[in-house]
């Protein structure tokens, strides 16, 4: 069934816009379709090393994977000329700061069994959760952003690749976190680029089950954030529960001890505007 991602937003409120006047949902159809069937056929190429580095995080590739990454790229990279998706425009670039960097994930999620369910939250153009959707098509995938071209371009990129495991969910994070459908349920939630330590803490950890984690790629000042959201951890019954060296960065693990108290995530915009434990 393609479309069955688009089938399982309906319960989540809409989300708002800073200006309310977000196009309407056959517009964004229309321009998503016309990006699509623009975009080269063809996948992009690896780099020569890049076989080397995924193997050194431990991936070797089913047939065909290589090839659908390259396919999302294309994809994404010639999206990325019609509407703002990613700062990385160059194919080099791409592979290593988009595939590799969401495939350190692999390491983590390994343990996980057939049939988990795992949240990336603000996806984005779909990074992480495209590329750990291709090469893991055993779990089930949710991908969630607030901007509603974003998410009609991740369902359509996955519709072009072949991925039906994973559902598309267009709501602020605020809202989705304390939707019954959503709250307490997946195994991981996962994300890049976001925000600061407490403010992803306060939008991932609440659609995490109890004993459930959140895997959080973060650059060089992973330390100096966890330091500074000592105190939202605390609040969200959170805890660090370990780093992880990558060669493109690090993963902050976070532990969800017990459910998320119901005061949190707060409302729309706050956890970014005035992260929890900052006075
Ligand atoms: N994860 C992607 C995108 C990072 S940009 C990547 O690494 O390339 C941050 C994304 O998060 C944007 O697409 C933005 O729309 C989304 N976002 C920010 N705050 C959000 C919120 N509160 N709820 C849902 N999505 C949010």
């Amino acid at each position: 069934m393609r479309n069955r991602s688009s089938a399982t937003s309906a319960h989540v409120p809409a989300p708002e816009t800073a200006s309310g006047d977000a196009p309407p949902e056959r517009d964004i159809a229309a321009f998503i379709a016309e990006v699509i069937a623009e975009a080269p056929a063809e996948p992009l190429e690896p780099p020569p090393d890049f076989l080397a580095a995924a193997a050194e995080l431990g991936i070797a590739f089913e047939p065909g994977e290589v090839e659908k990454l390259g396919r999302f790229l294309a994809l994404l990279l010639h999206a990325n000329t019609r509407m703002n998706l990613t700062a990385i425009k160059d194919a080099p670039s791409a592979w290593q700061r988009h595939i590799l960097d969401a495939l350190t994930l692999m390491a983590p999620l390994a343990e996980l069994p057939e049939g988990a369910t795992v949240i990336d939250i603000g996806t984005g153009g779909g990074v992480p959760g495209i590329p750990l959707a291709i090469v893991r098509p055993d779990l089930r995938f949710t991908l969630l952003d607030a901007t509603a071209k974003k998410t009609a371009f991740v369902r359509a990129a996955m519709d072009v690749l072949g991925v039906e495991h994973a559902t598309v969910v267009t709501a602020r994070a605020e809202a989705a976190g304390r939707d019954p459908n959503h709250r307490d349920t997946y195994d991981v939630a996962i994300a890049r680029a976001v925000g600061p330590m407490a403010t992803i803490a306060e939008l991932a950890t609440p659609f995490v089950k109890p004993g459930g984690v959140a895997l959080l790629i973060k650059g060089e000042r992973a330390a100096d954030e966890l330091a500074d959201a000592k105190a939202a951890l605390h609040l969200l019954l959170s805890a660090h529960a370990g780093t992880l060296d990558t060669p493109t960065g690090k993963i902050v693990i976070l532990e969800k001890m017990r459910p998320t108290p119901k005061a949190y995530p707060r409302g729309n915009g706050e956890p970014k505007r005035k992260p929890l434990g900052v006075s």
